[in-house]
């Protein structure tokens, strides 16, 4: 078992669920009118942890606005000036994600660490095979991860400072699969999961579902991020997704929905990407199936809670497996999340 690391309110490691992480797809330039609403329906999702990049200090007010809005802790992700990682924790950031190797001198790390152990906060030391240390002795990027991870937690050690979590990503899954069992054989720090850089919604669900699902499975990782180049939303669904899959987290929206087929009489494809967010985002302890026709449709309905399935010309809303209406496919979304909405 890991040590325990405090991100905020949220443990991380040890016994600790494992948590689910994002970013913030907006520059805090433009911080969005909804940033609040979006954080909330991330959360009821089942995000754990909002990070957010803090590439200028011009940005203050807005990273002050966003930590404070945001009902998930906020990390604020660092790169090359240690002067954003200090300013940020007068934002009230919970924790900070750096990379020792690019911020410059090791007095800027270290004073970056002081400062966040005298208030209390969390780093994340974020190495990516990508901004590697010079290989001089040709050795494998997972040894190279893993050593430069432990040289810069043996700094924080000397400063006193070990609220520290590790993540070892790389674009190659099986590199980063080998980076992390070889850092979780010589180290005891928590570690947040990731591939990088891996695609679209299908390649990175692919990758990082193959890569998170093994490491998960022999007990490595107390964290994890999908990084998908598309929604951070489906990042969310896919990293819950994983956890309820490995059996490590529980309840829950569940959502059933056919693959739809020639047959289909109801489009469940495009009604699924209609209502998804707005079922997943009451958070409710729920089973829905969506279906396109009656060769499966009542039969999953009688296993969810609520369903919606086409059949013949018609659409129909389910009930704990019995039909409670019938409805046009215009009404079928407002319909069903009315249905929902009902369910305690
Ligand atoms: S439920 Fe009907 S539409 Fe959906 S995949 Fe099965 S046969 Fe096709």
């Amino acid at each position: 078992m890991t040590r325990e690391v405090r991100l905020g309110n949220l443990r991380i490691g040890s016994d600790a669920p494992v948590s689910v992480q994002t970013m913030y797809d907006v520059p805090l330039s433009r911080l969005e009118d909804k940033f609040a609403s979006r954080m909330g329906v991330l959360k009821a999702m089942g995000c754990d942890v909002m990070r957010i990049s803090y590439p200028d200090v011009k940005e203050h007010d807005a990273l002050a606005k966003a930590v404070k809005e945001c009902p998930m802790p906020v990390v604020a992700d660092i790169h090359f000036d240690y002067r954003n990682a200090l300013d940020s924790i007068s934002c009230g950031v919970a924790g900070l994600r750096i990379n020792p190797g690019n911020i410059g001198a090791r007095w800027k790390t270290e004073e970056v660490v002081k400062a966040c152990r005298d208030a209390g906060l969390a780093i994340r030391i974020g190495l990516n095979s990508g901004s590697l240390p010079e290989n001089v002795n040709n050795v494998s990027k997972e040894k190279l991860m893993t050593d430069s991870a432990l040289e810069y937690i043996s700094w924080f050690e000397n400063l006193g400072f070990y609220n520290t979590v590790v993540s070892l990503k790389a674009s190659d899954p099986e590199a980063t699969y080998r980076a992390y069992k070889l850092f979780a054989s010589e180290s005891d720090y928590p570690l947040h999961l990731g591939v990088t850089e891996a695609g679209g919604t299908v390649t990175s669900c692919v990758r990082t579902t193959w890569t998170l699902g093994r490491l998960l499975s022999e007990g490595i990782g107390s964290t994890l991020r999908y990084s998908i180049t598309g929604r951070i939303e489906d990042e969310v669904t896919a990293g819950v997704e994983l956890l309820r899959s490995l059996g490590l987290r529980k309840g829950g929206v569940r959502i059933v929905s056919c693959p739809m087929c020639g047959r289909k009489s109801f489009d469940s494809q495009s009604f699924l990407s209609q209502v998804q967010d707005d079922i997943l985002a009451t958070g409710k302890d729920i089973c829905v199936a969506i279906m396109g026709c009656q060769v499966n449709g009542p039969g999953e309905a009688k296993g969810a809670d609520v369903a919606v399935s086409g059949i013949g010309r018609k659409v129909y809303l389910y009930r704990n497996g019995e039909i409670y209406k019938e409805v046009s496919a215009d009404c079928a979304k407002q319909e069903l999340l009315d249905l929902i909405d009902t369910i305690e």
